[in-house]
């Protein structure tokens, strides 16, 4: 069990050594060097609003659901406005969005329940989070650490996901659970919201899910051992990154 602001974390965390928290913060810090505005890409003026648009950002880009959400905010400006509502009235607001239906039930019935349950203000604890219809781990998470700035576990989407395996900081066959614990573990309290938020930067701008940088980058030089072995092989600038580089990259993970 660990204490810090935001309450107890439930769950003991994996060990890792000293020199494998020295060497994720000296990633952490050059990552924020490198991406200093790195912040949630989702647009919102009120955490309901940011509870709404992690809902309808599963499985869909955050420019998209950008491009959805003034005119639903607008229309349900409050969570007592979507209790008021049916989910049939909510979807022309999300149609652009994937399973629009389903996520209007979702954004529906979540919103419902902070209107009811906790007189319209969104819950600041992880498990009243937890205890909506439709909101799981990562989007808790998203909210907690954004609109409230409170950290109680790492968001792990597909980015933070790929380059935690690929830079090693997780096993390969993590699962995302196991993830988001290895990160808790290497990566200081106060820092695990912003290093999702880098994570996803560094993964849109050099560690693609397809032609990843590996080779030409300064982060990826230090941190990546890929970029060592594709530099050794004189491979091509774009590159497709070995799928298990947990065990080479062991110094910043677990020992893999
Ligand atoms: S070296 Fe390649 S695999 Fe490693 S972090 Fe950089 S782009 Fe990703």
């Amino acid at each position: 069990m660990i204490e810090a602001e935001g309450g107890e974390i439930p769950f003991d965390l994996p060990r890792v050594t000293g020199a494998q928290r020295e060497r994720a913060a000296a990633l952490l810090k050059a990552l924020r060097q490198r991406y200093p505005d790195a912040r949630c890409a989702l647009r919102y003026t009120a955490p309901h609003e940011l509870l709404v648009a992690t809902i309808l950002s599963a499985q869909t880009t955050d420019i998209g659901v950008n491009k959805a959400t003034p005119a639903l905010f607008a229309r349900f400006p409050k969570p007592a406005d979507y209790a008021r509502a049916t989910a049939a009235e909510i979807e022309p607001y999300v149609r652009s969005l994937g399973f629009f239906r389903n996520k209007a039930r979702a954004v529906q019935a979540a919103m419902s329940e902070v209107a009811t349950i906790h007189g319209g203000e969104t819950p600041r604890r992880m498990d009243d989070l937890l205890a909506l219809r439709g909101v799981a781990r990562k989007t808790a998470n998203v909210v907690l650490g954004n609109a409230f700035g409170i950290n109680v576990g790492v968001v792990v989407d597909t980015h933070v996901e790929r380059l935690s395996k690929r830079m090693g900081l997780a096993p390969a066959k993590s699962t995302v659970a196991a993830i988001e614990r290895r990160l808790m573990a290497l990566f200081p309290r106060e820092s695990w919201t912003d290093l999702s938020h880098l994570l996803i930067a560094h993964g849109r701008a050099v560690c693609k899910a397809r032609g990843a940088l590996c080779a030409e980058d300064e982060i990826c030089r230090r941190f990546c051992s890929n970029a060592k072995a594709m530099r050794r092989a004189g491979s091509p600038k774009r590159a497709k990154p070995a799928k298990n580089t947990a065990r080479r990259n062991a110094p910043v993970g677990r020992k893999a």
